[in-house]
């Protein structure tokens, strides 16, 4: 039987039941584009909606899950102005649009598999999709919501009454913004639909359109491939929050006016990841990839469980000490329930997982509330009085939703050696038998040792190799990684 699932639905500004129309959910994500590395603050966005489309299965749901690769036509700012994001990192890296477009969309791909994203059933191309966006177009045109101008097609947002709803604009606020430069815009709130190519430019990418040469705006690229794949209303759309005011706006806007129809039933937007108290952003100074976690040891994965630390709604501040903290505490999960592997248990019963599970389940249904989840889950965990294969037994069936890798032991490493991260692990060899509580002493300080090295933290570093010769370790550093620590 489906549980009840509560989701805060961005239109309506409450919580609801989630009860979806179709016997498959539609549900769409607005992907990356595809000009430059993601940073860690976007791929929180898809670590949260990762979360969403595993609930979704676990309860029981089909779902058709669309994100899109928008590689083609985003232009620098949200007042279409500016050079086109595309044809910039292409003059930046000295290579064609189609390769920068080729290069960011393979880095995308490894960054969603380090982070146990699953791939959804379709990864769109705009620039696959240019016939439908210029129907969309042509639709509106005939609905009388554009008009055309020195440099595009434009939507006449004064057409579609209901243009203010979705974000909550106040219409006093948005003529305040006319004295910006809006170009031959009547409003500025109305966005290009069609761009016309620059008379005398060859752009690297650009089609024939009824209007001449030229290319998509940013918005309908999304609106046209949502509506090729999902039947209308869509269930589910989510993105960013920065996505609400103009992007999601002017979704709904050209949508709606070119069916007549409701576009969507459930918008869903993650907050973002804050640094220095602002926002991550690429055009900031305060850009971290996930390479820059791998090249300080820091696993992917760790980065997915520090996302658990927040409401997906909430801002999360970032900070290195905060993700080592959470490197920690996957390494001592996986510690905790690869510890119960070991231990002579019972087999485990599997209706008991779903009835240990209930808190964990109850969090995860309001709202995807992932702090309490995750709380519900260490209480399992660390509870005794519960035999260690059914905490198994139960922690495997969290990481449907959760996507941790929690009981991941490398198969490549001997028995004596320790779960962890798979890029630091520890080998240990010992001439004498050692009591679990003494192999996790051990282990601790060659993981706290490793950190250390990872900062360059050199007088540190020292101080746990010291420790470790007095508890008869020695530590030898493998270039791959691997420490080896043999024990007398
Ligand atoms: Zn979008």
């Amino acid at each position: 039987m489906k549980k009840d699932f509560y989701i805060y639905n961005t239109a309506s500004r409450t919580k609801e039941p989630f009860a979806p129309l179709h016997d498959t959910v539609g549900m769409y994500c607005c992907g990356p584009t595809v000009y430059n590395f993601a940073h860690i603050g976007n791929l929180r966005t898809y670590i949260f909606e990762d979360v969403l489309r595993r609930t979704l299965l676990s309860l029981g749901y089909t779902l058709k899950h669309i994100v899109n690769i928008t590689d083609v036509g985003h232009l620098v700012s949200d007042a279409d102005t500016g050079e086109d994001k595309m044809e910039k990192g292409a003059k930046r890296e000295g290579k064609s649009v189609w390769d920068i477009a080729a290069c960011y969309t393979q880095k995308f791909m490894e960054n969603i598999r380090d982070l146990n994203i699953q791939n959804p059933d379709l990864f769109p191309r705009a620039t696959d999709h240019i016939p439908q966006m210029i129907a969309m177009v042509q639709e509106l045109e005939r609905k009388g919501v554009t008009y055309r101008t020195g440099d595009g097609i434009y939507f006449d947002t004064a057409k579609f009454t209901a243009y203010p709803d979705f974000a909550r604009l106040d219409p006093a606020s948005i003529r305040a913004g006319e004295r910006v430069d809006m170009g031959d815009k009547r409003s500025p709130t109305d966005f290009a639909l069609w761009k016309f190519s620059p008379p005398g430019v060859k752009r690297q990418m650009e089609w024939e359109s009824p209007w001449g040469a030229g290319f998509p705006g940013w918005h309908i690229e999304c609106s046209a491939m949502a509506l090729a794949y999902l039947p209308q209303p869509i269930e589910i759309h989510c993105g960013g929050t920065d996505h609400i005011r103009v992007h999601h706006t002017n979704e709904i806007a050209q949508a709606e006016g070119a069916t007549g129809k409701p576009f969507v039933r459930y918008w869903l937007h993650g907050e973002f990841l804050v640094i220095d108290k602002g926002k991550m952003a690429k055009s900031g100074g305060n850009f971290v990839t996930l390479d820059s976690l791998k090249s300080r040891r820091i696993p992917p994965l760790a980065y997915r469980l520090f996302c658990f630390s927040a409401h997906y709604r909430s801002p999360l501040a970032f900070s290195w000490e905060g993700l080592a903290g959470a490197a920690q505490s996957l390494v001592n999960l996986r510690r905790d329930l690869v510890a119960g592997a070991k231990a002579p248990s019972e087999p485990a019963d599997p209706g008991n997982a779903e009835n240990l599970l209930k808190d964990f389940y109850a969090a995860v249904c309001d709202d995807l509330n992932m702090p309490q989840a995750m709380a519900a889950l260490w209480d399992i965990v660390r509870n005794e009085k519960i035999s260690p294969a059914e905490r198994r037994a139960a922690a495997a069936r969290a990481d449907d939703i959760l996507g941790l890798d929690l009981l991941q032991v490398p198969e490549e490493e001997p028995a004596e050696s320790f779960a962890g991260e798979k890029d630091a692990a520890i080998r240990l060899t010992s001439g004498r038998p050692l009591t679990d509580a003494q192999k996790r002493e051990i282990v601790e300080k060659v993981r706290q040792r490793q950190r250390a090295r990872a900062v360059k933290d050199w007088g540190a570093a020292d101080r746990f190799r010291t420790e470790l010769t007095q508890l008869g370790a020695t530590v030898k550093d493998r270039p791959d990684g691997t420490a080896e620590v043999a024990i007398q």
